[in-house]
């Protein structure tokens, strides 16, 4: 006869004493590991909207829609839980302290409708150019981006015009009416292209140098 080994019958006292290694799942709610790493989720207060995440996530998971209608155009961030492999890169890369998007212990993946319950959503508010009215970024990514370089800020209208927003000292998303683009436009909240252009208009024309 076949004798079990040591290690084996140790193993069959000790679950005598401590029960069995699988779970009473789903008669009783399943509870996960301290060290378990399930889905991915978003903290809106903490999240800036910088798409780092959206740019790393090897599965495609993430993805985002920009809403330009004013007076509050945003930034809607989608995290799809069905495509997600719980890798943990959004974590690992994202700018916000790593704590914009965080792994949770939710492990559970069912749901009836896929097409409503497989995805979830963070808004975040943009900042449009004030001439040309595309997406510059979201409001909180600029503040991030001035506190981070601190009174380098104050070279970038956009960017202390953006900080100064919190303050209430500066109109919310407006969009030029005259569209110009001249040297009475720097101040304005542009987009890098208007700048640009405004730059270049208000040089001295070279010739009469
Ligand atoms: S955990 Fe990995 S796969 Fe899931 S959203 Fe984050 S980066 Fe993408
Ligand atoms: S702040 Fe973090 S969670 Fe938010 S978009 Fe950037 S990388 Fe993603």
């Amino acid at each position: 006869m076949k004798l079990p080994k040591i290690r084996e019958l140790i193993e069959a006292i000790k679950a005598l004493f401590t029960g069995p290694y699988t779970s009473k799942f789903p008669g009783k709610p399943h509870v996960p590991h301290k060290n378990f790493r399930g889905q991915p989720k978003y903290d809106s207060s903490k999240c800036v909207g910088c798409l780092a995440c959206e740019e790393i996530c090897p599965a495609g998971a993430i993805s985002h829609r920009d809403e330009v209608t004013l007076p509050v155009p945003r930034r809607i961030m989608i995290h799809y839980t069905d495509t997600c492999i719980f890798c943990g890169s959004c974590e690992a890369y994202c700018i916000a302290n790593n704590e914009g998007i965080k792994l949770s212990q939710d492990w559970e993946l069912s749901f009836f409708d896929r097409k409503k319950e497989s995805y979830e959503t963070i808004e975040k508010e943009l900042v449009l150019c004030e001439i040309c009215g595309k997406v510059i970024g979201c409001k909180d990514h600029l503040i991030w981006i001035a506190e981070r370089i601190g009174e380098l800020a104050f070279s970038n209208p956009t960017l202390y015009q953006t900080r100064l927003k919190r303050f209430g000292l500066v109109d919310e998303n407006l969009i030029s009416a005259a569209r110009d683009k001249s040297r009475a436009d720097r101040f304005k909240i542009l987009c890098a292209p208007c700048r640009r252009a405004m730059t270049k208009e208000s040089e001295p024309d070279s010739e009469m140098v």
